[in-house]
């Protein structure tokens, strides 16, 4: 790239590709190979020494799935970032790179419901502890940090409720303690938003949706921001003190602001192993690609909709920061002015049976546990993804029994109300 300083449009095209030198393959070929030839012994043993980077085996990394992270970790502002096989494998790894067993972190209670229950019962089996907290209260935060917490998590733009979350606040307290802010971009993406911006030291996303965009392939991504400094407290050995794996070496002190990506593969991915396949990565930077049309588009589309539905009497509410008397709205005008996200919530006057055959009732929207798609989706999280959780949880994660969560798609928006409007009128 000839400037210094590329937009983020080309950023999206270009960043981390270049023509394959071998063949002149101008878009990123799928290198769809398990292991790569070294060049000599010495080669490899300075590859499996860490002394050199290269590729060895696709497990650990493989050159389609550095394009992904190059690219990623350029749109984010960030350092490095390591690509993996989805969203959830992203955070496991995060947290395997800074906790011990015993330790614990603070977590926003509006999340995902998947990462509702990752934390809350699959990271028991590691003896990591969440502690939840109120986003919209910077302070719940600090009242649940205590000497063995080791991170922060926040979603940037919290799913399903789609509410902004004021990471400046939230950073502040983390900064505080000496404490990594961890930030899940997945429904804002960087388009709208970049959290490095703002104080986060560590971005994850689910590539599944947004990033991807079209529905068709799992990939999630760690990106360092290069920002914190793992050795001053002395709480995340894993980057501060010697490793054995590595004849010794540590990672902060060699790999400098790209440490923690570093960890992430060498510790992380290389023993448990949740590789994106290469054909995936090529899916998801061919996604990226289009992230900033298609990010306005259901911006555009998805404010248009729920002007729309405010103002039909079947509906009781309609939860989007977009919306000028939103409460949310000035943390939205803050963080994402270029549009809220295409992911939103509305309550139905008829409930839980109203907002099962409203989804029913559907002919252009697909009733789908996903987001992020070209196409136009709809779930009802309190029958479907928010199931597991208490009714108190789910009333705390937005997913109450009146709720509908719509992901608005890049259709003709009058295509897309046209839908929801023959939908409502059969209730
Ligand atoms: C989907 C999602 C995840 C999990 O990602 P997968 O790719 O499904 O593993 C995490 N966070 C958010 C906000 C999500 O929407």
């Amino acid at each position: 790239m000839t400037k210094d300083n590329p937009g983020f449009n080309t950023l999206a095209i270009h960043a981390g590709a270049q023509p394959d030198p071998t063949t002149g393959a101008r878009a990123t070929p799928i290198y769809q190979t398990t292991s790569f030839v070294f060049n000599d012994t010495d080669h490899a043993a300075a590859l499996f020494g860490l002394q050199q980077f290269g590729n060895i085996y696709t497990r650990i990394m493989n050159p389609t799935q550095a394009v992904l992270e190059e690219r990623i970790a350029a749109l984010e502002g960030g350092t490095a970032a390591l690509a993996v096989a989805s969203g959830h494998a992203a955070q496991l790894l995060v947290f395997h790179t800074i906790m011990n067993p015993g330790d614990n972190f603070v977590a926003a209670n509006r999340l995902y419901g998947g990462s509702v229950n990752q934390f809350g019962h699959a990271f028991k089996s590691f003896d990591w502890q969440v502690r939840w907290a109120d986003p919209a209260d910077p302070a719940s935060f600090e009242a649940k940090i205590d000497r063995r917490t080791k991170a922060i998590f926040i979603e940037s733009l919290a799913n399903p409720g789609g509410t902004f979350v004021d990471i400046a606040a939230i950073a502040e307290v983390a900064r505080k303690h000496d404490l990594p802010l961890i930030v899940d971009n997945t429904m804002a993406t960087p388009y709208l938003l970049r959290p490095l911006e703002h104080g986060a030291d560590i971005v994850v996303h689910s590539l599944t949706k947004f990033i991807g965009g079209h529905g068709n392939s799992m990939g999630g991504v760690i990106v360092d921001g290069g920002t914190f400094d793992w050795s001053k407290s002395g709480k995340y050995p894993m980057l501060s003190e010697p490793r054995p794996e590595y004849a010794g070496v540590v990672l902060h002190q060699t790999f400098g602001n790209i440490a923690f990506a570093i960890a992430a593969r060498v510790l992380g991915l290389r023993d448990f192993g949740p590789a994106i396949s290469p054909f995936n990565a090529f899916m998801l930077v061919t996604g990226a690609e289009t992230l900033p049309l298609r990010m306005q588009r259901h911006c555009d589309n998805a404010l248009a909709v729920a002007k729309w539905l405010k103002t039909h009497d079947k509906i009781s509410w309609v939860n989007y920061a977009g919306l000028e008397d939103d409460p949310n709205h000035a943390l939205q005008q803050r963080y994402s002015p270029k549009g809220a996200g295409a992911v939103f919530t509305f309550g139905l006057k008829g409930g839980y049976e109203a907002g099962k055959r409203f989804v029913e009732g559907l002919e252009m929207f697909s009733h789908l546990a996903n987001i992020g798609d070209t196409r136009s989706l709809v779930i009802h999280p309190a029958s479907t993804t928010h199931r597991q959780l208490t009714p108190g949880q789910q009333v705390a994660a937005g997913a109450g029994p009146d709720v509908v969560r719509l992901s608005v798609g890049i259709e003709d928006v009058s295509d897309i109300i046209a839908d929801l409007e023959q939908a409502l009128a059969k209730l």
